[in-house]
């Protein structure tokens, strides 16, 4: 069973196979499963490399620095209470965002036939 169309992509943002969207994708926080459990799809191939860290890094990136900007000129609070407030977003938004971007990219991979993602059929 091949999924098609978004499911892949979904499946790979919720962390499960993109072959069968059933099977576990990681099997630590951001250690892909060497092998399906449920379709015994290989994704030990599956290498989103430094992808995933590029989108992180532009999506937490903007909306932390538009928050402490905007905070900064409309309330104009300490330096250290902003922070107090951004650096944990940041960091909040950044180890949030890793995975399902890490996930969405094997099943771009997955999805788009790339050789690195292990289909057969491409
Ligand atoms: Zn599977």
């Amino acid at each position: 069973m091949t999924q098609r169309g978004a499911a892949p992509f979904i499946a790979g943002a919720l962390g499960r196979c993109p072959n069968c969207g059933e099977g576990r994708l990681f099997t630590g926080f951001l250690t892909v499963s060497p092998r399906c459990a449920k379709c015994g799809f290989d994704l030990a191939k599956a290498d989103s490399g430094d992808g995933p860290a590029v989108f992180v890094i532009f999506i937490a990136g903007f909306i932390a620095a538009f928050g402490l900007l905007f905070t900064e000129i409309v309330y104009r609070p300490p330096l250290w209470l902003e922070g107090v407030i951004w650096l944990p977003v940041a960091a909040v938004l950044c180890l949030g965002l890793l995975r399902p971007l890490k996930g969405l990219m094997i099943a771009a991979q997955f999805a788009n036939k790339a050789s690195q993602a292990g289909r057969d059929d491409v």
